[in-house]
């Protein structure tokens, strides 16, 4: 399980969309931090939960979340 490098109040989690498209990535529920399946989680990268939902036209939804297992 790896913290998340920016509020270090949770652990960051694999998650998926449940729709449209099942899409993967890493999140961290706490302050809403997201991350590429390929990307390395830290300080220095990474985007946060709004700007990837609006970047994709979909409705900010945090229902819409489905955890999987915490991140390595
Ligand atoms: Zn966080």
């Amino acid at each position: 399980m790896k913290n998340c490098p920016y509020c270090e109040q949770d652990i960051v989690w694999n998650v998926k969309l449940k729709t449209p498209n099942a899409l993967t990535f890493k999140m961290c529920f706490e302050c809403d931090s997201v991350w590429n399946m390929d990307q390395t989680v830290s300080d220095t990268t990474g985007s946060n939960f709004e700007d990837l939902m609006v970047g994709k036209g979909l409705r900010l939804d945090w229902e819409n979340v489905e955890k999987l297992q915490p991140s390595d």
